[in-house]
């Protein structure tokens, strides 16, 4: 193992900069040359790589995004387009590579695992919709930036005596929704992998008018229903007033939390430890705070369970 490179791809998230700073200078710690791709499996076809030395990832730390750029490659997933890619891994002597995304980027790491490239993989997402890992690097990050915007929008929710409803990112994943929901008092969490609709959350609203609370935070995990369709059928069957924030893109950016960050170099550490004790076709992730690392195969085949208790105690707390 002379020379590893990396790339990041897939939706971005926090935490992805630190895990890049510190492959490049675990590398650099121990010889290796490390080039880095950009803009995901597209630079990996086109041959947009560079090399990186330590200086290239300096005050890069606390920035959200990623410096390498990121992309989503529908070649990639063609025969040709591996092709393409071993092409380009061969021409610049990469002998490992270090992939930074989410769940569809990893099944693009194993395919270039099947054709003999070594792979590791470092979960990068805020959905946190990995099964095999408890958190992926971005997910803490997304959770303060909702909980910030909870908080904001409680003071005005209970100024006005209105409800709100906070539509949240996750593409399928209620984590999101629950962990932002719990850590911001939100009244209710609606997500797919429960059956509390919007009945429940209107009991909720006219009990807690009945003793006098008039707001109510609503935390809706995206994709579920339409927030404005859901903030009308709440003001027909309550008549409460109901205001609608979709938090959108700003869930994917900001500066990384310390336990991003922390997560992301001790990730990208080990990372570069694998493929320098010929450990490739791992998928790093962190178990019970500890930092793990499983057969990608394995690793893609966990599926992802929602903490139905955690729910059910946010559910308790918010009565
Ligand atoms: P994420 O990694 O954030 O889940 P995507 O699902 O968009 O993001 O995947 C990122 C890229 O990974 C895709 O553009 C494609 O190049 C590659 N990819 C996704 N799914 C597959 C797959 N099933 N097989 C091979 N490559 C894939």
């Amino acid at each position: 193992m002379k020379t590893i490179g990396i790339l990041t791809s897939g939706g971005d998230a926090p935490g992805m900069n630190a895990a890049i700073r510190s492959v490049v200078r675990t590398s650099v710690f121990n010889g290796l040359k490390v080039m880095g791709i950009g803009h995901g499996y597209n630079g990996l076809l086109s041959g947009e790589v560079r090399e990186m030395d330590i200086s290239s990832v300096a005050d890069i730390i606390h920035r959200g995004g990623t410096m390498l750029r990121t992309a989503r490659c529908e070649e990639f997933e063609t025969e040709d387009g591996r092709k393409k890619a071993l092409n380009i891994i061969e021409v610049f002597g990469i002998d490992g590579l270090i992939i930074l995304g989410g769940d569809g980027t990893f099944r693009g790491a194993k395919d270039l695992m099947d054709l003999g490239v070594p792979v590791i993989c470092i979960p990068c997402t805020i959905d946190n919709d990995m099964g095999y890992t408890d958190y992926s690097i971005g997910f803490m990050t997304a959770i303060e930036t909702v909980v910030d915007a909870i908080s904001k929008i409680r003071d005005t929710s209970t100024s006005h005596g209105r409800a709100n409803i906070v539509e949240v990112m996750g593409r399928d994943c209620g984590d999101i929704a629950l962990y932002s929901g719990l850590a911001g008092g939100a009244e209710s969490i609606i997500v797919r992998e429960t059956d509390i609709g919007v009945d429940e959350v209107c009991k909720k609203i006219i009990q807690g008018r009945n003793r006098g609370k008039l707001h109510h935070i609503i935390v809706l995990a995206e994709g579920i229903r339409d927030p404005y369709e859901v903030s009308d059928e709440i003001k027909d069957k309550t008549g409460a007033e109901v205001r609608v924030t979709t938090l959108g893109h700003i869930q994917r950016g900001g500066t990384p939390t310390s336990f991003d960050r922390i997560m992301a170099s001790n990730m990208g550490h080990k990372a570069v430890e694998l493929l320098l004790n010929n450990r490739s076709g791992q998928a790093l992730g962190m178990k019970c705070n500890a930092i793990i690392d499983m057969n990608l195969e394995e690793a893609l085949k966990v599926e992802k369970t929602f903490d139905i208790d955690m729910y059910n105690m946010a559910r308790t707390l918010s009565i």
